[in-house]
């Protein structure tokens, strides 16, 4: 097994979060930008964070400039998870096929959500040793997360499946999922793969679910 790594490059935040009593958004919402690296490739996966944020961010928590980053995943077409994307320029960008197809047909195309569109590639269904795309539709058509492994650790980078900490204690899947049948299937995947989970917008947990939602 090659050498894979996972470290969280800036935390998100949720713009109003139901469990700390917020109803209205208090604050701006970024998604926790992650990066994960196996063999030659230095994955970024939800560039949500301003990009200047971005490049310190990647800076003191990995040592790297944004043209060491090889690729950049997006777990769905969402500007609080790729506002920060111009920073990597150099690299390759990709979303799950579904999303890209949806996306292009219902999402204003102007500004950078416009450029996003016109140069996001599918994803491929392996990165790298250990990085594979995991599907978990629901939070939107074609939403995918990543999976992390290695001989000892399962991580799943989880995007919008899993919201934060508090949403995931609770099995809760927010406020309106697309399509929240599927988003409980996708959940439950999650957490019967996962012994790490990288919310969307919040920092890492431990899955001791076990393998399903009391
Ligand atoms: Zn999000």
């Amino acid at each position: 097994m090659a050498d894979v790594r996972t470290d969280i490059i800036a935390i998100g935040s949720l713009a109003a979060n139901p469990y700390w009593g917020e109803k209205t958004p208090v604050r701006r919402e970024y998604a926790t930008a992650t990066l994960v690296r196996s063999g030659e490739v230095r994955l970024v996966v939800d560039p949500g964070w301003p990009a200047e944020v971005l490049r310190a961010a990647l800076w003191y928590r990995a040592g790297l400039e944004p043209a060491a980053v090889t690729h950049v995943f997006l777990t769905h077409f969402d500007p609080a998870h790729f506002g920060g994307i111009d920073l990597f320029e150099g690299a390759a960008w990709s979303m799950y096929e579904e999303e890209i197809r949806f996306a292009r047909a219902e999402a204003d195309a102007d500004g950078l959500g416009g450029r996003v569109l016109k140069r996001v590639r599918p994803a491929p269904e392996r990165f790298a040793d250990g990085v594979d795309l995991f599907p978990t539709f629901g939070p939107s058509p074609g939403h995918s997360s990543l999976l992390v492994y290695t001989a000892l650790v399962s991580t799943v980078v989880a995007g919008d499946i899993v919201l934060s900490g508090d949403h995931f204690d609770r099995g809760s899947l927010g406020e309106g999922p697309w399509d929240l049948e599927r988003a409980k299937e996708s959940f439950q995947d999650v957490i019967e793969v996962a012994d790490l989970i990288i919310p969307g917008h919040d920092n890492v947990v431990v899955c001791r679910a076990g393998g399903g939602l009391a």
